[in-house]
């Protein structure tokens, strides 16, 4: 018999002290999907970005007056998707809140 106990996750401990150990588990299980929509976004961003920059490489600067707003644009987006649903139990969150209410996860 094989012993195939996975080795302990190393995860950095952040200084939450309002985060129970359910809560943080459950904040870590959900946050792979909300970061990865937000990778996905910074990704097309920097794309956006680097086309309007191309613009002015090339002298085409209507296409720096598009790409490179449009760019930080969407590259801004993650942070208002961040701000309406708590990252650990999706509870819809007002935007100034940092806390969430129901089950006192910060919001990252
Ligand atoms: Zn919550």
């Amino acid at each position: 018999m094989t012993d195939s106990a996975s080795p302990p996750v190393t995860l950095k401990a952040r200084k939450a002290p309002r985060l129970t150990y359910k809560q943080e588990i459950q904040t870590i299980k959900n946050l792979p999907r909300v970061q990865r929509l937000i990778v996905i976004m910074k990704i097309a961003g920097v794309f956006l970005v680097a086309i309007g920059l191309e613009g002015i490489v090339t002298g085409q600067y209507l296409f720096t007056l598009v790409f490179v707003p449009l760019g930080v644009f969407v590259s801004m987006l993650p942070i208002r998707i961040k701000t309406g649903v708590c990252i650990a139990c999706r509870s819809p969150l007002e935007q100034s809140q940092a806390i969430c209410p129901k089950c006192g996860a910060p919001q990252m």
